[in-house]
């Protein structure tokens, strides 16, 4: 028997138009390159989204198209992520941290048909110049008076187009299937691949990520996304916290900066925000220098990398409780976030913190299995590890151009229809999944696996190590071991054995790094992650000492 509902699709325009009706008065503050604090409401945002799609229609943007950002959190960035998905065409994020030939490499994979992008993006744009020559058109995001000189041809201004459009604009109903955004992963190996979102999943993604137990978005919270929207469209925030009518604040290029983060989030009352662990050293460490406080912020989402047990504990001492969460590009990226379950309230002090280190538990939505080498699934004792594996309505099922013929590059979904993330985990009894490594990060030391995070975040927990990476170097007798390579605060000194000292009461012995580098500074990846494959290649010929 068929059900009596309605066929409506989920479309992302719905959550702009619903914004519009019921939170017109929300402000959105930005930083931007043209002005230190750009301020508008929800009804601005939607009426210059409407202008944006005429402009995109006069420009020739067709459904299904490509249309290329290169910019920071901003006001303006938001716009394209409605205007574009909202009329049908592909917004489709683009990281300018990435190298050169990375970001030409993505342009021309994705076969972008107009830039949008950031006047402080536009250097690198330049040097791209001859490898832009299916790009229509180059629009830079600020005002007349900013537009920058350019060798370009076809740069035209923002606000000068914008201008130009009346605000009278349907956002068209379609198959909820079709894609919305793209953004390629950034992947240490190969090409980065491009993972294509729908307008359905991004709609699940938003509902299922504003449940209380994962971000608890809702109309009485201010979020400062820190994450950037060229990285799996700033982990969801744009969507869901204007469906439930948040009001946002976003950085703009000055993510990295602590006092700026600090000045937005006291003079804003943000009582939420969200990023990568290294963001939040950059700020802990300015509150710890400068005296000054957070008192707004309850609750930060930490994720993209394995959150340092250190980072929680400051959080604690400003009053602020720390989100695990976990997930990938691939996964949009959602997939598991930490939260305390019934019979839990209770719990404090380093037990608090010990739960708060995994990487959280499934959202619905959401289904994690472990498995062995056989694809056998493991138990959820908290002591087996395997490949952690995925499946949901927002998981990708393939990558943009590529085959998806089973086993192919372009396939990455087994036979059993489980995405295989290339994390290595652990699940507790009581559903906590807790990543061990990256399949291609694990040491195999005499057989046994050691696990390359629990090294590092024992090792950042010393007060004078400010970063640090384990990884398996040759060993004559047991093939690898492992070598901490780590970096100290200005005007340390330590020596190895000191460190190895440290250590040994908190890891098992097989897990004590045979030896520690100390180096100047770590290689890292476009969205901030310690690059192993890079650090491999330059301990390739390390030898331990006899
Ligand atoms: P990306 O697609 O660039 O966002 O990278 C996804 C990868 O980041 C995952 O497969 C994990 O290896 C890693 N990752 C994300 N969140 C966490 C976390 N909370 N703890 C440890 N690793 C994480």
């Amino acid at each position: 028997m068929q059900a009596l509902m309605m066929n409506s699709q989920l479309m992302i325009s719905s959550i702009l138009k619903h914004a519009e009706r019921n939170f017109a008065t929300r402000e959105i503050v930005s930083v931007t390159a043209d002005n230190p604090l750009h301020r508008y409401t929800y009804k601005d945002f939607a009426k210059r989204s409407r202008q944006l799609a005429n402009v995109l229609k006069e420009l020739g943007a067709e459904f299904g198209d490509r249309i290329g950002t290169l910019a920071w959190n901003d006001y303006r960035h938001l716009e394209l992520y409605y205007a574009v998905s909202g009329s049908g065409m592909v917004c489709h994020t683009i990281n300018p941290k990435l190298f050169p030939e990375q970001v030409a490499y993505i342009i021309k994979h994705a076969q972008d048909k107009f830039l949008f992008v950031d006047v402080l993006v536009m250097p690198l744009v330049e040097a791209l110049k001859d490898h832009l020559t299916e790009v229509k058109g180059i629009i830079v995001l600020t005002d007349a008076a900013h537009m920058p000189a350019s060798s370009l041809d076809n740069v035209m201004c923002y606000e000068t187009l914008l201008a130009a459009q009346h605000d009278q604009f349907e956002w068209p109903s379609f198959d909820e299937n079709t894609a919305s955004g793209m953004c390629y992963t950034s992947g240490t190996t190969g090409n980065p691949k491009g993972v294509v979102y729908s307008h359905r999943s991004t709609l699940l993604h938003a509902l299922a990520g504003s449940l209380p137990d994962v971000t608890a978005a809702s109309v009485m919270e201010t979020c400062l996304p820190v994450v950037p929207m060229f990285h799996v469209n700033a982990w969801g925030i744009p969507y869901a916290c204007i469906m439930v009518g948040s009001k946002l604040v976003m950085p703009g290029p000055k993510m990295a900066d602590g006092a700026t983060l600090q000045a937005l989030m006291e003079n804003e009352k943000v009582t939420y925000s969200s990023g990568v662990p290294t963001i939040w050293l950059a700020l802990l460490d300015y509150l710890d220098k400068s005296n000054k406080k957070i008192d707004s912020l309850k609750r930060v989402t930490v994720g993209g990398a394995a959150c340092p047990r250190s980072i929680i504990e400051r959080f604690w001492t400003y009053g602020t409780e720390v989100k695990q969460g976990w997930g990938m590009t691939e996964t949009s990226p959602l997939g598991t976030v930490f939260s305390l379950k019934a019979g839990m309230e209770d719990l404090q002090g380093d037990a608090l913190v010990d739960v708060q280190c995994k990487q959280g538990r499934g959202v619905f939505g959401i289904e994690i299995r472990i498995v062995d080498e056989n694809n056998q699934e493991l138990p959820w004792d908290g002591v087996a590890f395997g490949a952690l594996k995925v499946k949901g309505p927002w998981v990708a099922s393939g990558y943009f151009g590529l085959s998806q013929v089973p086993g192919s590059e372009g396939c990455p979904v087994d036979e059993l229809g489980w995405f295989d993330t290339g994390d290595v985990a652990t699940i507790s009894p009581d559903g906590y999944m807790q990543i061990t490594d990256r399949t291609k990060d694990v040491i195999k030391s005499g057989g046994e696996w050691v696990s390359s995070i629990e090294i590092e975040n024992a090792a950042v927990s010393h007060p004078l190590i400010m970063e640090a990476a384990a990884i398996g170097c040759y060993h004559p007798k047991w093939t690898e071991r492992p070598l901490l390579v780590a970096v100290l605060t200005p005007d340390a000194t330590l020596s190895s054995q000191e460190v190895i000292e440290f250590l040994r009461p908190n890891l098992h012995k097989w897990s004590l790094p045979d030896d520690v580098v100390f180096v100047q500074e770590l290689p890292h990846t476009a969205t901030g992650k310690l690059n192993k494959l890079a650090l491999r290649q330059s301990f390739a010929d390390y030898q331990f000492p006899a």
